[in-house]
């Protein structure tokens, strides 16, 4: 295994604090959680600022400054223009021109997270790294209109350890007393916060390419997963807000567990936020359709190729599924080419047919002769 570092590509500022503020948040603080008790105030400001900073860099620098998936009054803007730096994530333009970057050129070498390029670049070494050239920031010129993001652009590395460090070392300062709640805010509600904060935007990048199913599109490597949504505040949907990125939602089903979703949905209860982006239902339904149309025919094939004995009651029963699929997605695509919704009840058998065939998939393995 060629472990060679390329010394003169590192970018020593990202490593250096990287490592300081990991070193601080896996060892530095479970140490000190161990030798000392945190009050009620300090646990509260930690769960608060879990909170605030995640949400801050999902609902804020993913889907409304990268996306703009809605809009949002300044109120909201400040505060996740605050508490996203808090995250240390770099300022809000930058996050968004490489996040855009992602989006267009998915798996290629111009996406900056590209996970064709293994799964610890997806994950954190695009950062420890230098690019080979200095990326254009050409593709946030919208967001340069805003006064609080050219703000937050200039005055980033101040606002990131003013709020995210050593306001939470004050307050335990004062409300844990003396240096001990001085160090448990410094460590815990500043360090270790910031730390899972980071792991969980990194999933998105690596695991949420790597691990779960592929419902909407296989155009690109992301995927689908319920867990890796648990710890991404809900952004492990990746394959439908890969598909349909401008989506307010990434977690599109009622069921689906995306708390992002939740927060923009209750500020627009109250008042802050509008213009919610929703894809209308018959074109999701349209894309896992033809998803599984691709996925029935290229299996099908793919067994008549490698020969062998396959149950011909099974191949029998999937051809019949795909046929009656093909029925139903020209049925859809005509209903939309004149503007006429399908109703609900037909939608979801339809949904029920299509997961029905992709079920019946499963099934279809050669015998051995
Ligand atoms: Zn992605
Ligand atoms: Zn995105």
């Amino acid at each position: 295994m060629n472990l060679r570092i390329p010394f003169h590509r590192v970018n020593w500022v990202n490593t250096t604090f990287l490592f300081f503020i990991t070193f601080l948040g896996v060892i530095a603080a479970p140490i000190f959680l161990f030798k000392y008790d945190l009050n009620w105030v300090m646990w509260s400001m930690f769960a608060f600022y879990m909170i605030s900073t995640g949400l801050s860099i999902t609902l804020g620098y993913h889907r409304l400054f990268s996306h703009l998936s809605f809009r949002a009054k300044w109120p909201v803007r400040l505060f996740t223009l605050v508490f996203g730096a808090c995250a240390f994530e770099n300022s809000v333009l930058n996050w968004a021109s490489d996040h855009r970057r992602h989006h267009k050129h998915t798996d290629h070498d111009e996406d900056p997270y590209d996970i064709s390029k293994g799964f610890f670049w997806a994950h954190m070494g695009w950062i420890l790294f230098k690019l080979n050239a200095p990326q254009p920031m050409d593709n946030v010129k919208d967001l340069r209109k805003d006064a609080l993001v050219r703000f937050q652009d200039k005055h980033y590395v101040a606002i990131a350890f003013i709020a995210g460090l050593i306001f939470p070392a004050v307050v335990g300062y004062f409300a844990m007393g003396g240096l001990v709640g001085a160090a448990a805010g410094f460590l815990v509600v500043g360090a270790l916060r910031c730390v899972l904060v980071q792991q969980s935007t990194f999933f998105i990048n690596s695991l949420c390419h790597t691990i779960g199913n592929q419902p909407y599109s296989t155009r690109c490597s992301a995927r689908d997963s319920w867990i890796m949504a648990l710890v991404t505040y809900g952004e492990g949907y990746h394959n439908y807000h890969h598909e349909f990125q401008h989506d307010y939602r990434n977690g599109v089903k009622a069921w689906n567990f995306d708390p992002t979703k939740w927060s923009i949905m209750a500020l627009h209860k109250l008042g802050l936020v509008s213009d919610l982006r929703r894809v209308p239902t018959n074109k999701i339904v349209a894309a896992e359709m033809r998803e599984a149309q691709r996925k029935a025919e290229a299996r099908l094939a793919e067994l008549k190729e490698a020969g062998g004995s396959i149950c011909e009651h099974t191949v029998a029963r999937v051809n019949e599924m795909l046929a009656q699929l093909k029925a139903n997605l020209n049925e859809l695509e005509t209903s939309v080419a004149q503007s006429i919704d399908a109703s609900k009840a037909t939608l979801k058998r339809w949904r029920r047919e299509t997961r029905e065939l992709v079920r019946g998939l499963g099934e279809l393995r050669p015998t051995t002769a």
